[in-house]
């Protein structure tokens, strides 16, 4: 039966007019057989269309929500296989029951791993990596029905975690996984701009965001994570006397526990919690990575578009992801500041911000958030990462036929 496809914050419909939703692997494999164009729609927490399929080609898009068998742990080996549809809800709440963790998770758990992977998602931390380096291995569904596994080492691994889902039908990750961990979350007040030590405040506790609201030269909150025994020392503001939620407006409730409660890492990581909507619901989002060194100045060439940034904004965060391996991550190589902008749900008045934004930022070689709203020319983007022809080339080795291509990431890919 046909049914429009959105994706969670509905400005997009995708051109499918059905997903699909296998019970089974064979089910699955079955439709790969018959399809010569498939994409995987993962939770739909993208807000462009690299999840879409090509609208002229008849294109089938698939979850893998419902497959059966999703999360094995191997507590000896420290690791834990994830099918293709878990969510890193469903997978922090069995890895803590066992006595396990993962280093870091975005601001929102209800977002499926693969999806997550597939587009750099991050969290913040002077030494978190991007989600995607958890990730020791890739098994990949091809357009022939082979399934292929890519494992640290491997030639082209580093092409096949941050893939836009390109690649293939991502069937499970093997992710590292450690010892399970203990966080105190803190939220503190007013930070100007002016004197800022951007490497000292970043650098206060395990993860740092900076939360403005551009209508003014100062952050209006920071969050503070704190991994347990740590303390907490930040001079630079007052500690919040309520709890608070980033978006002006929303409910406090929605948000992890506040005021140094110590808890388990994922119930203090993500700013909000698994049974809540996540951030304000009625939003677009983008986001900008660059290179570290140009936090404050990039803060002050935003600063100064203040009165035409605010308008249309519901918040802006600032946090930071460590240096890393894989060759279409937007942290790729370089210890990066990450400037997200949580927009009001207005695609005509938010595009020539985002533009206005990027032209302000351009000097600091920005990568955009591969699931968020940009406007920067596709081969502009793809000139900002030096693997991006070793990337094409992995596609054309995995997926020969185009079976998993989109527009979106064709107009990236060198020729
Ligand atoms: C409220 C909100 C908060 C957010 N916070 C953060 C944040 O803190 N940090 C951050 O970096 N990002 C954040 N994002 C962005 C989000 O993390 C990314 O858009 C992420 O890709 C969403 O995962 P998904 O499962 O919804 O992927 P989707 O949007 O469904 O898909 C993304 C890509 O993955 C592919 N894909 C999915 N599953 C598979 C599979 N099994 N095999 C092959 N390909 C697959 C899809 O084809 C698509 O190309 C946020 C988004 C929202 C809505």
């Amino acid at each position: 039966m046909s049914e429009a496809v959105f994706n969670w914050a509905r400005n997009i419909t995708f051109s499918a007019s059905e997903l699909h939703r296998p019970a089974s692997l064979e089910e699955l494999r079955a439709l790969v057989a018959k399809s010569a164009h498939i994409r995987v729609l993962g939770s739909g927490h993208s807000f462009n269309r690299i999840a879409d399929v090509d609208a002229d080609r008849e294109g089938v898009l698939v979850s893998l929500a419902g497959l059966p068998g999703g999360i094995e742990v191997d507590a000896a080996a420290r690791t834990v296989r994830v099918g293709g549809g878990v969510r890193y809800a469903e997978l922090a709440a069995e890895l803590h029951a066992k006595g396990l963790a993962l280093p870091n998770m975005a601001s929102l758990p209800h977002i499926s791993v693969a999806g997550s992977v597939a587009t750099g998602t991050h969290g913040s931390g002077v030494g978190n990596r991007s989600l995607a380096e958890a990730v020791r291995a890739v098994e990949i569904l091809t357009g022939d029905g082979e399934t292929v596994t890519l494992a640290r080492g491997d030639a082209g691994f580093e092409g096949a975690v941050v893939s836009l889902g390109a690649l293939g039908i991502v069937l499970s990750l093997t992710l590292d996984v450690e010892p399970t961990f203990e966080v105190a979350q803190h939220v503190f007040g007013e930070l100007p701009f002016q004197g800022l030590d951007f490497t000292a405040v970043s650098s206060a506790a395990y993860s740092v965001s900076m939360f403005t609201k551009w209508r003014g030269p100062h952050f209006d909150q920071v969050w503070v994570k704190q991994r347990m025994p740590e303390p907490v020392r930040f001079p630079w503001a007052e500690p919040a006397t309520e709890a608070q939620h980033p978006v002006p407006g929303m409910p406090a409730v929605h948000c992890t526990e506040q005021f140094g409660v110590p808890g388990p890492w994922h119930e203090r990581l993500p700013h909000f919690r698994a049974a809540f909507t996540p951030s304000s619901g009625e939003e677009l989002q983008s986001e900008y990575l660059l290179p570290r060194e140009h936090a404050v100045a990039a803060l002050h060439a935003l600063d100064a578009a203040r009165e035409h940034i605010s308008p249309v904004l519901q918040v802006c965060e600032v946090r930071t992801v460590a240096a890393d391996t894989q060759w279409l991550s937007p942290a790729y190589g370089r210890d990066t500041v990450a400037f997200h902008f949580t927009w009001v749900a207005d695609t005509p008045r938010v595009l020539p911000v985002v533009s206005l934004v990027e032209d302000r930022l351009r000097d600091f070689a920005p990568r955009p958030h591969w699931g968020k709203v940009f406007t920067a020319a596709p081969e502009r983007v793809a000139e900002r990462y030096p693997h991006a022809a070793d990337f094409a080339a992995l596609v054309r080795r995995l997926d020969p036929r185009g079976t998993f291509g989109n527009a979106f990431v064709r107009a990236l890919l060198p020729r």
